[in-house]
Formats: structure tokens, sequence, C-alpha cells
């Protein structure tokens, strides 16, 4: 096909001055189209992509022309789920759709993705516009109820704006730090506003170091497991252990896990750190006694990882643990989050012989209908309960109601964050099942559990 005269590509001026004259010509398919505008378009949407992007910044700033731009970046929140969940057609109709919709608001010319599920909205401001309305309006348009095949799909966005030229020096420093804005936004929850504000660079820049430090110490396996006791309250004796990663980087300093598992979850290091943590967890589990058990937590990211059961099987395989003396936290927000997959996750896993525990019980939402769906070993009460139930009789009967439920389903209840004896000593008269707290041993490295504190504490109650 000829090269229509309205075709734009980088290198013509009067697209790359951005007067809004933009022909996509949508009637075509992407295979018509010329080269040049497949070079700087995104076949799927059709919406200008970061190659061209890159270009109408280069030119604005040779241009020498007093225009003020508003740049928005945009990510979808829940975009993965929806390509995990419901395989790629869905994921390419979302895009298709969300591009239509940012279509709506801003001329389609203005719009521009740039790879997965990131936009960016270039808009020319004359006035004085409410940035942040349209900024919201962005949520909204993209937020709105969405079907394909029959299937509704819940979509939110999370959104960072910047100015030129209040912003920054050229338009690819604001769009650097519009990005920046829409990453704190991400963090922050779903559906999100954030302006740019300078401090906000700080941040990512603490967030890109530390994520650099990560990978370094994942590939020196600086993290490793430490070992917390599960006592058994009717006996007093040790029938597992939890890991718990600990992170000791070179200065000596611990890095808590609840400060980089998030950060391995978001920079994909997640499978790469799991798999080590518990082959090598695994592989201390092979020198206990026979009857003592491995408790190791697991993201609620991976469960949405349908491949998460064949990676674990090969681990055990590897180390020659047995599955059957392997248990796996999860937590309630993992199995509500991707319920369909989490489920195929976890059965083949039941399968192999695992054991399931229920981790931070009470602190999530779900409902007992979804407790009975699936079967569960053991449930363990978060230790926000235990700290408080001795001086709170509504957690003393959530306490007793949740051993009561374990009682009748048939599950091993632990309770978590035992600190005090007169706790400990109301849970065994309650008739709870296995103990974990600082009383009963605090997480410690592989090489103290025999003669640690740990097993001294316990063998002095038994
Ligand atoms: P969690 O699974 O609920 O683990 C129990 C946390 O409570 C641990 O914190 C443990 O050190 C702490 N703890 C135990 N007994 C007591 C007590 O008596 N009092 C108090 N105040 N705290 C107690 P830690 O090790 O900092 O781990 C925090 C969370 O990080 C864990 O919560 C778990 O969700 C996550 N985590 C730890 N290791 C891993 C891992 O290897 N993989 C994944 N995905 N998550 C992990
Ligand atoms: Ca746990
Ligand atoms: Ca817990």
């Amino acid at each position: 096909m000829a090269d229509g005269g309205d075709r734009q590509t980088p290198s013509n001026r009067s697209l790359i001055r951005f007067t809004g004259k933009i022909s996509n010509s949508r009637s075509e398919t992407p295979a018509e189209k010329n080269v040049d505008w497949i070079a700087c378009h995104d076949t799927l949407t059709e919406l200008p992509n970061r190659r061209f992007l890159d270009s109408v910044c280069a030119q604005a700033m040779t241009d020498q022309r007093e225009e003020a731009y508003a740049v928005f970046s945009i990510d979808l929140d829940g975009f993965k789920k929806v390509n995990d969940l419901l395989g790629h057609d869905h994921g390419d109709a979302v895009l298709k759709t969300v591009a239509q919709r940012l279509s709506s608001l801003f001329p389609r010319e203005h719009v521009f993705r740039l790879g997965g599920d990131e936009f960016v909205v270039l808009a020319r401001r004359t006035g004085n516009p409410d940035l942040a309305v349209l900024a919201n309006r962005i949520v909204t348009v993209i937020g709105k109820p969405f079907t394909f095949n029959g299937v509704a799909v819940d979509l939110g966005a999370s959104v960072g704006f910047a100015l030129f030229p209040e912003n920054g020096d050229d338009l690819s420093q604001v769009i650097r730090h519009s990005d920046c804005a829409m990453y704190v936004a991400k963090k922050q929850g779903r559906n999100l506003v954030k302006p740019f504000v300078p401090s906000m660079q700080d941040e990512l820049a603490k967030r890109i170091r530390m994520e650099a430090n990560l990978r370094a110490a994942i590939r020196k396996a600086e993290i490793v497991p430490y070992y917390q006791p599960l006592v058994d309250l009717k006996t007093n004796r040790i029938i597992g252990f939890e890991a718990l990663a600990r992170w000791k980087t070179a200065s000596g300093e611990f890095i808590p896990p609840n400060e980089f598992i998030p950060v391995a979850e978001e920079a994909g290091l997640i499978v790469e750190l799991t798999d080590q943590l518990l082959r090598h967890a695994c592989t201390d589990a092979l020198s206990w006694p026979s009857e003592i058990v491995l408790s190791f937590n697991l993201s609620p990211i991976q469960l949405s990882d349908r491949l998460l059961g064949l990676r674990i099987l090969k681990i055990w395989g590897d180390v020659g643990l047995p599955a059957h003396r392997v248990e796996l936290e999860v937590t309630e927000s993992a199995i509500i989050q991707d319920a369909v997959t989490a489920r195929i996750v976890l059965d083949d896993l039941v399968n192999a012989g695992v054991g399931i525990a229920l981790d931070d019980f009470g602190t999530g939402y779900s409902s007992l209908s979804q407790l009975s769906n699936y079967r569960f070993d053991k449930i363990k009460i978060d230790r926000s309960f235990v700290s408080s139930f001795e001086t709170d009789d509504k957690q003393d009967k959530v306490i007793r109601a949740i051993i009561a439920l374990g009682v009748g389903l048939g599950v091993t209840i632990t309770a978590e964050g035992i600190e005090e004896e007169s706790q400990l000593q109301r849970l065994q008269d309650l008739g709870c099942d296995i103990g974990q707290g600082y009383l009963l041993g605090r997480p410690a490295p592989a090489e103290k559990l025999a003669t640690g504190q740990a097993s001294a504490r316990i063998l002095q109650r038994g």
C-alpha cells in the first residue's frame, strides 16, 4: 500500500510539533501500514509508542516555542491479574479499551502506550486547567465496568502527573518526574493520583538502591532463613520450625522481611529469592529429627503463579525432603486476590502431601465460606489477638471461637506472638494446639537450633 501523506512518522515535523493532526487510519490493519508507521506506533492499540514520544520531546525542545505541558503517567492496577487469570486475549482487550477510553478524554495523538500496561498523556496546557481533576477523570474512565467475552474485568489505574516547565528543564525530564509520581501513587494503593513533588525523587532513589542491593544480596545468597520453634502446647515439645527470612547486610545491619519481601515482589525477584530460601531451609531441615516439620511462608503474589507448585516439588525432589515434612503458610488475602489460580496451585501441593497453614488469621477479610472452600491443615491466629486478649474480652471471645472452629473443622490451631507466661497459660487452658512466640523461642540461625534458647526454653518447660 502506498505511503499516504497523512501517515505521520517521528521525522514528520507537522506531527512532532504536536499540532494534533495525526491520522491513525483505523480502518487499516497494522500489516497494511507502512514501516514508518509501525516503528512509531503500538500495533495493538494503534497509539503512538515510546519512540514517538521521544521524538516529540526532542522536537518540542528544539522548537523554542513557549508551550506549557502537563504529563500524566498512567499504570493500570490489576492488569497482571487479568493476563494471568483470564489470558492474553482479555489482556489485549483491556489495553485496547483503555486506549479508547483515554482517547475519549484527550486527542488520540496525545496518548502514548509505552509498553505493557503503561500509558502517558502529553497534553498542551492553555489557561489554568485543574490537573488533579483531569487526573482523577483518567482514573474514573479506566475504572468503568468492563466486560469481555461475558467476563467482568476489574481494573484500576494509578496516575502521576508533572508539569513543563515547572517540574523539569526539558520534557523528557518532566516525563521521568511524572513517572516517579505514578510510582509513588502505585505504592500507596489502587486508583490514586499524585502530583510530582521533588522529595519523591529521594524515595525513588532509595527504592532503586534497595532493589540493586537486594539483587546483589540474592546473587551472593546473603538472605538466609532463621527458624522460630512451633511448640505443641499439650506436650511442650517442639514439633516444627517456621523459616523467617533474614537479610544481614555487609555493615551488619538486619533489614526486616517486611521491608525487602515487598521490594522483591515488585522487582520480580521473589521467585528467585523464594527458591533460594526454600532450598536452603529444606537442606537445613534434612538434619532435623524426622518428625520436625518445616513451615515456610509464601507471598500472596506467588499464589497467582501457576508454575509455583512445579518449582517447589522440584526443590523437594532435589534436596530429598519428603513433602509431608513441609507446611506452607499462606495468608487470607493471597487466596482472595486470585482465587482460581490459588486453588490450582494449592491443590497441586496438597496432592503432593504438603500441609497448608492459613497465616495471620483474623487480619484479612475472608469469610467463613471461603475457609470451608479450602482444606487447611492449620490456622494461625494473628499476633494482634494474642497480644490483647487478656485485657480485651472481645479478643478473648474471638480466640475461643477460632479454637472451637478448629475443633469443628478438624483443623489445628496455632497462636502466634506468645510473649507472656500468662498468655501461654490461658491458651493452654482454652485448648489451643500449637504456640509460637518470643516466650517459646525467638527466630535463630540454623546452627543455634540444637542448643539455642529456643530448645532450652522448651526443655525447661517440658
Ligand atoms: P509472619 O509469617 O506472621 O511471621 C511471624 C512474625 O512475627 C516474624 O516476624 C516473627 O519474628 C515475629 N514474631 C514471632 N514471635 C513474636 C513475638 O512473640 N512477638 C513479636 N512482636 N513478634 C513475633 P519477621 O521475621 O519480621 O517476619 C515478618 C513477616 O515477613 C512474616 O510474618 C512473613 O509474612 C514475612 N516473611 C518472613 N520470611 C518470609 C519468607 O521467607 N517469604 C515470604 N514470602 N515472607 C516472609
Ligand atoms: Ca508465617
Ligand atoms: Ca503470621
